[in-house]
């Protein structure tokens, strides 16, 4: 993650459903939100598998109901996590792509891909989407793009971050810098405002979207952005609001039609498709139809919702969202009446339920729609990206100072969590504290490495362990434990014998969730292969189309009166012969033919008749 410099940099948000890329424009002074090959500045964050190619974004997404055990999504959920991890266990339920325990209980995707069965994780899933969005900005800006910073919802912890990086890095970015979601859309929101203000303000992005949760209150003076506390749930979103749209009805389908649909990944596909519409559709409408064609052993399925039942379905999840709001105002110790501007962020932040409760929870006050909620993360994203890159000179100067989420500590005796960096805590920042040993004649210390707030040690998260030598000591023997967390949010453990000088360190990598070295090139490898692959496939579908076409203009050729009176009886063989030739390679049944000998073929065409046919162009 070193400083780069050199070529341009851009702001990626990915997102567990839509993914945005960014850029500072020098000229204009402003960031151009970059849009994507079908005009949309949103890509869905979708890859999907077929026996012919691999598709990513909107072209995956748009295939999800006929293929939907190979298309996956949702990636953002998996990543840093463990299979075993109950959240993965509850989702697993609901995707219709499988998804197993690999290596170390790191769970693995399982998708056919030309007509092989593949396992793979979710850093690669999203490196995938990283690289779609890098290529969306490289034909945007017509120069490679290898810079990047990434956002992440504050409420990552420590192996979801670096397993984000370690995705940029299969993607063949450097990830100049992780910053959190909540904090790039207070940029966007904050550079807006402060041209326009003096003094100091406080802002409270309410960040709600695809699936994640973020809460974070910032004081903004000057060029200063200082986030004073964050707090979320890195897993409720608008999908937990799909996803009970369709318990809803599958329940309903129950009772109406004696079925359960929830063993076919299709016709589950099709209705949540069906249930997200509807939810957007009821963002400005207080009743909605649902109409799925043979939607399950030939039942056409049509039904209702009106707003109220909406709200009442998903009212537990609103509440939860308040919940939240109010720790995070606790935790920075600030008041509501201290807020001066309340920002909506993220596409679930337009459900009318959401806006109303969080209105009355501010005691009326107006929220602040004017920034885009689904670009602002993107947007912010871009503007710290230029910020890291030299040479860019008008960029708006700004210095963010963020805090960390989780607290941070060790375990000590009695299972007791010890905490060296209390949440909320400002970055970067570097703690020590001196530990004594317990034992005579002890020999070495274990140093374990938790995340979390729960006061037992184990029933927080375990990023790490490792332990310390020295001479045989007597108790209280005393060894100092530094913690230090940079820019990006990532921690590293030192531990130090001040009696010897012996040390020991680590940046918390060999935690179970972290991809090997030797895991990473060969992700890196597979990742070069699989767009030569996508690459080979375009070249491949290119040289087919320019067959087709020469096949319907040498038929033409034939047919035509005129034409034909100008062709001598062999140029008239060889293009019947050709025809021939060509329509068996454009079979279907031929998958196998290769491109170099299509497009050696259509070089021959092109010598033998480009001329007298005209079909060059
Ligand atoms: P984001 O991750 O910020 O792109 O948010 C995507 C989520 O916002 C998805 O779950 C969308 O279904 C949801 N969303 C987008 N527009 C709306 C809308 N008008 N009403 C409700 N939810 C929406």
């Amino acid at each position: 993650m070193a400083r780069k410099n050199e070529g341009c940099a851009v702001g990626i948000d990915l997102g567990t459903t839509y993914s945005c890329v960014a850029v500072w424009q020098e000229q204009q002074k402003r960031v151009e939100i970059i849009h994507n090959d079908q005009g949309n500045n949103i890509t869905p964050s979708f890859v999907a598998f077929t026996d012919k190619q691999r598709l990513i974004g909107d072209a995956a997404k748009n295939q999800a109901a006929t293929n939907p055990e190979n298309t996956v999504f949702d990636a953002k959920r998996l990543i840093g996590r463990k299979y075993s991890d109950p959240i993965v266990e509850k989702d697993k339920r609901l995707w219709p792509f499988k998804v197993i325990p690999g290596d170390d209980d790191k769970p693995m995707v399982v998708v056919n891909y030309k007509g092989q069965q593949k396992h793979i994780s979710a850093e690669e899933i999203s490196s995938m989407v990283l690289s779609k969005m890098r290529e969306i900005a490289e034909t945007f800006l017509e120069k490679p793009v290898r810079n990047a910073v990434v956002t992440v919802p504050a409420h990552f912890n420590d192996s979801q971050r670096k397993a984000t990086v370690d995705a940029g890095t299969i993607a063949g970015l450097n990830v100049m810098r992780i910053i959190n979601e909540p904090t790039a859309a207070a940029i966007a929101y904050g550079l807006d405002k402060r041209t326009k203000t003096v003094g100091e303000r406080n802002v409270f992005v309410f960040d709600l979207g695809g699936g994640t949760f973020d809460v974070s209150i910032l004081t903004i003076k000057d060029k200063v952005f200082q986030v004073k506390a964050t707090a979320g749930n890195t897993h409720l979103g608008g999908e937990d609001i799909d996803n009970r749209m369709v318990e809803y009805f599958v329940e309903q389908i129950k009772r109406k039609y004696k079925v359960d649909i929830s063993g076919n990944p299709r016709a589950i596909r099709r209705l949540r498709t069906a249930c997200e519409r509807a939810k957007r559709t009821l963002s400005s409408t207080l009743s909605t139809n649902i109409e799925i064609d043979a939607l399950f052993q030939g039942i056409d399925f049509c039904s209702s919702i009106t707003r109220a039942k909406f709200d009442e379905i998903n009212m537990k999840l609103f509440e939860e969202c308040m919940e939240t709001v109010d720790r995070c105002l606790s935790d920075a110790k600030m008041d509501k009446n201290s807020v001066h501007d309340v920002v909506l962020v993220g596409g679930s932040s337009r459900i009318p339920k959401v806006q109303q409760l969080l209105k009355e929870f501010f005691k009326g006050k107006d929220l602040c729609k004017s920034i885009n909620p689904d670009e602002a993360v993107a947007n912010g994203a871009a503007v710290q990206a230029a910020l890291l890159c030299e040479g860019i000179k008008n960029v708006p100067d700004l210095v963010l100072l963020d805090v960390t989420p989780l607290s941070l500590g060790t375990y000590t005796t009695g299972d007791i969590m010890n905490v060296m960096i209390p949440r909320n805590t400002g970055i970067p920042v570097k703690r020590t504290e001196e530990f004594g040993t317990v034992y005579d004649n002890q020999t070495s210390a274990s140093i374990k490495v938790y995340e979390g707030e729960r006061t037992k040690a184990s029933d927080n998260n375990l990023l790490g362990l490792f332990s310390l030598t020295f001479p045989p000591a007597p108790p209280g023997y005393p060894i100092l434990v530094c913690f230090a967390i940079d820019e990006n949010g990532t921690l590293s453990v030192s531990a130090d014998d001040q009696t010897t000088g012996n040390k020991n360190q680590i940046t918390i990598t060999n935690t179970k969730e972290r991809l090997s070295a030797e895991e990473m090139s060969r992700m890196i490898k597979e990742a070069e292969i699989y767009e030569a692959d996508d690459r080979k496939f375009l070249r491949k579908a290119n040289a087919m189309n320019f067959l087709d076409d020469y096949v319907y203009k040498m038929t033409n050729a034939l047919k035509d009166k005129y034409n034909r009176s100008k062709l001598s009886l062999t140029q008239k063989l060889n293009i019947s012969s050709a025809i021939t030739k060509a329509t068996y390679l454009l079979d279907d049944d031929n998958q196998q033919v290769e491109v170099d000998v299509l497009e050696a073929y259509l070089k021959e065409l092109e010598s033998l008749f480009g001329q007298t046919l005209d079909i060059n162009g």
